[in-house]
């Protein structure tokens, strides 16, 4: 059976067995059609049974999180925990609080983060989990009692050497502090290295809050630099305002370009001047208020009802940092028409594989989300290190490391794109680099 065959046959009874579950679909069919390669050259992974193994969680669970609102009311969401492998490491990946989490949307962001996790280079195996409770509108003692009875479940599955959670969408330093808070009381153990993204005052890592941020800029430079670019000088749109793409904002205003626009799930923004950043800090850190009220601070910034419109504005560099799917064919198509060189994914599957495709049929170059918002996680990891030893690095020690780290993840996918005849296509070497670890791994323990 060749590379071809094998995948085919794998993609079928994926689609059969996870039927209706799209996202996870597209997911799967994206890295397993870009690793055939893979399998050509090494047909061992075929009898191996590889990919059968790799496309089916190591355990999933399911869970009713009661909780009680401020007017006394009895609520129900569902709480979810993927631990899709953990060849290389214990499992490491976020908690999502939002209503759109389906067992779907979890099972893609946890199969994509085995290989995100790989090609940090640490050893940190995949997962993911989270729950369809909106955070919007909750008052402070409306999340902690959510958080406490989501954690009452989840303590009995998660452990420093066992599956270590942290933040994603909805889920920040105050969600993390509530969780821990209460695994401690449930558990009496002050085993901080069991959730990353906490305070710094309890265990957490200085330079975690901007790491994905200041990550996918730095994974985007190294990709320009290749290319005989950079941000200096470049008009950049990035999407969303939270926390990836505040601090993406902030790196790449730093290294020279001017961000014209940023947006939420209403609309967008745009200042031709450069966005203030201190405004959209206050507005949405502080007040957790809508991206809207920019124009109450910047009178000469404009507001435009829509996320989706944010990709009209003209810009050189795009970083989408909001959520799934916020890029579709024809969003890509008015990226290329108003002369974009380059799209680098801060958020999660941001662009369709139909967007994908276009953007690099038109040499637009092209930062996937699996190895360009990877710093968010090695700098968990990172965390994690600081944790076992009880000690605490500098941030200028945690951001040098965070810059090798990304600067490696776009060498070892450019490196591997080579390899396998697909120079200058980084989806496809963060695929098979991402993969070839994880592989080397499961091969070398057994069929387990
Ligand atoms: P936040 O919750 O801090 O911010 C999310 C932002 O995206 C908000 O501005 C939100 O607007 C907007 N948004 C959410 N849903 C939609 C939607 N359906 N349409 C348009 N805009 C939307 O999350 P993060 O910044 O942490 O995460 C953003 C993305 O980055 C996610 O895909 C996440 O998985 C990914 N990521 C995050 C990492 C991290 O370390 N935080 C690490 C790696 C990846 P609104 O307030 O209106 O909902």
């Amino acid at each position: 059976m060749d590379g071809k065959q094998y995948v085919t046959e794998v993609l079928d009874k994926v689609k059969k067995r996870n039927a209706g579950e799209k996202e996870f679909i597209d997911a799967i069919t994206e890295v397993l059609n870009s690793l055939v390669p893979v399998f050509d050259k090494n047909p061992k992974f075929i009898e191996n049974g590889l990919l059968e193994r790799i496309v089916e969680p190591e355990r999933q669970i399911m869970f009713r999180v009661p909780w009680i609102d401020d007017k006394g009311n009895v609520q129900v969401n569902r709480g979810f925990r993927i631990q899709f492998n953990s060849a290389i490491g214990p499992y490491k990946g976020g908690l999502r609080f939002h209503p759109s989490v389906n067992a779907s949307i979890i099972k893609f962001l946890g199969f994509e983060q085995i290989f995100k996790n790989s090609l940090t280079g640490l050893p940190i195996g995949g997962g993911k989990g989270g729950s369809d409770f909106d955070p919007k509108g909750k008052s402070d003692g409306e999340i902690m009692r959510f958080c406490q009875s989501f954690m009452a479940e989840l303590c009995k599955h998660i452990g420093s050497d066992i599956d270590v959670p942290a933040g994603d969408i909805g889920v920040g330093g105050r969600e993390i502090g509530y969780m821990y808070g209460y695994y401690k009381k449930l558990t009496g153990l002050n085993t901080q290295g069991v959730l990353t993204g906490k305070g710094l005052t309890y265990g957490g890592s200085l330079g975690r809050t901007e790491a994905t941020g200041y990550g996918l800029v730095y994974f985007t430079e190294e990709m320009l630099k290749d290319n005989g670019e950079s941000f200096s000088g470049k008009t950049v749109v990035i999407s969303g305002s939270g926390n990836v793409a505040i601090y993406a904002t902030e790196k790449a205003t730093e290294l020279g370009a001017k961000v014209v626009a940023l947006s939420d799930s209403n609309g967008y923004v745009y200042d031709e001047n450069g966005i203030d950043l201190d405004v959209v800090k206050e507005i949405k850190e502080v007040k957790r208020g809508r991206i809207k009220e920019y124009l109450n601070y910047v009178k000469n910034a404009t507001y435009v009802e829509g996320c989706r419109n944010i990709w009209n504005v003209k810009c050189d560099i795009a970083l989408p940092c909001a959520t799934q799917g916020e890029i579709n064919k024809e969003d890509a198509e008015k990226l290329v028409k108003n002369g974009v060189i380059c799209v680098s994914e801060g958020a999660n599957m941001p662009t369709t594989l139909e967007g994908i495709d276009l953007l690099l049929e038109n040499k637009v170059m092209f930062g996937p989300a699996k190895a360009a918002n990877a710093g968010g996680v090695a700098c968990s990891a990172l965390e994690m290190s600081q944790n076992s030893m009880r000690l605490s690095w500098s941030k200028e020690e945690v951001d040098e490391k965070l810059k090798t780290i990304m600067k490696n993840i776009y060498l070892n996918a450019s490196l591997a794109a080579k390899e396998y005849g697909k120079q200058g296509n980084i989806v496809v070497g963060a695929n098979i680099s991402g993969f070839l670890k994880v592989a080397d791994a499961m091969m070398a323990q057994g069929i387990v």
